[in-house]
């Protein structure tokens, strides 16, 4: 592209975002420390779901340094229900990094940013663009999407000779006088307006530039691999209460549910498809008969489609968990867990359970 063009497309889109971009909580600062959060919190997760959370994080850990010394435990808790629970680990050993490393300030330099826990290429790029105003690319799906249109590139850009091209044309492409707000402003467009499906071209701040839009390719572009297919899993949770406390465990890897490291949760398996042969195959594993079904619900994750059925049990053991500890119904929300026995947990809150 042709540098008048490439300024004229630069103003036209920052312009378009000053004017509509949304309002997220993390763009009111400079905080390093805020933009990470912000950054790490909307890996895979939705804005809309990520602000409340943000907040509440915020409200609890308002510093770097108060972050750092907080128990893990505690920043488990404010993380629990948003999922990918390894993100909040790296998040606070990187502030412990930053406060015995760099003496607590927060490092400028894009080397020392990298070797955070969980800083990747991206997060490192968005942070030190936002932060410092560091003339840094951040490439995101929304921005693959978008400069495979502006240019109208052809072939799949999971593959590294597009992605480095696309990577290339990003960096040509930024603006460096504003690089937090162009790459805000690009994955703003990805999101809003150059979406996946439908793309709003006739709304579109840079349509005039577009080569996709010209060619009207832009619903065949970028050309992705098919979709990974879904997985569908059962699993049964075993809620045993026993003079009014219910057994809880520290969480295990389970397939679909990603790291637990830190959480906390009711004893899950893995069962079949249909509810007989899940009563069964839970009596086998447990050695226990159920004397209810709690809740059930579908529980989404990844690529899993996850069914969980809990039961509940009046029982003081069950085979094969010992690790876990005994604690009263409405002590349960002290602890931090995922969302999913979150959802079990709410489901025992009824007055003759809860004394
Ligand atoms: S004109 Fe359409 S395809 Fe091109 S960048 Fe804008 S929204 Fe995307």
């Amino acid at each position: 592209m042709h540098s008048y063009s490439l300024r004229k497309l630069r103003s036209s889109l920052l312009s378009w975002f000053a004017r509509s971009g949304r309002n997220m909580p993390w763009r009111h600062t400079r905080d390093p420390y805020r933009v990470l959060t912000a950054v790490i919190m909307l890996q895979q997760t939705q804005v809309s779901t990520v602000i409340p959370y943000f907040h509440k994080f915020m409200n609890c850990f308002p510093s770097l340094l108060k972050l750092a010394a907080s128990p893990r435990q505690t920043v488990l808790k404010q993380w629990a229900g948003l999922g990918y629970y390894r993100r909040a680990i790296n998040l606070w050993k990187s502030a412990r990094i930053i406060r015995s490393k760099h003496r607590g300030r927060f490092p400028r330099n894009i080397a020392e940013i990298r070797k955070l826990p969980g800083c990747g290429p991206y997060t490192t790029a968005t942070v030190a663009s936002m932060a410092f105003n560091l003339p840094e690319t951040a490439v995101d799906g929304n921005i693959i999407r978008v400069i495979s249109r502006l240019y109208a590139l052809k072939g799949d850009p999971s593959k590294k000779t597009l992605r480095n091209k696309i990577a290339l044309l990003a960096s040509q492409l930024l603006d460096r006088k504003y690089p937090g707000d162009f790459n805000q402003a690009m994955m703003e467009l990805g999101g809003r307006i150059c979406t996946p499906r439908s793309p709003a071209c006739p709304v579109c701040p840079i349509r005039i530039f577009c080569s996709a839009q010209k060619k009207g390719l832009q619903e065949q572009l970028p050309q992705l691999p098919g979709r990974p297919f879904v997985e569908k899993l059962d699993r049964a949770v075993s809620v045993l209460l026993q003079n009014n406390k219910i057994y809880i465990e520290p969480k295990k890897p389970a397939k679909g549910f990603g790291l637990m490291e830190g959480m906390w949760g009711f004893p899950g398996f893995a069962v079949k498809h249909d509810a007989r042969s899940s009563l069964s195959d839970l009596h086998a594993v447990t050695g226990l008969d159920p004397v209810k079904v709690l809740c059930q619900f579908t529980h989404s994750i990844t690529r899993y489609r996850i069914r969980v059925r809990a039961f509940l049990f009046m029982a003081k053991k069950i085979k094969g968990h010992k690790t876990g500890k005994w604690v009263r119904i409405g002590e349960l929300e002290k602890y931090p867990m995922p969302s999913a026995d979150q959802k079990i947990a709410a489901s025992l809150k009824i007055p003759s359970l809860n004394s």
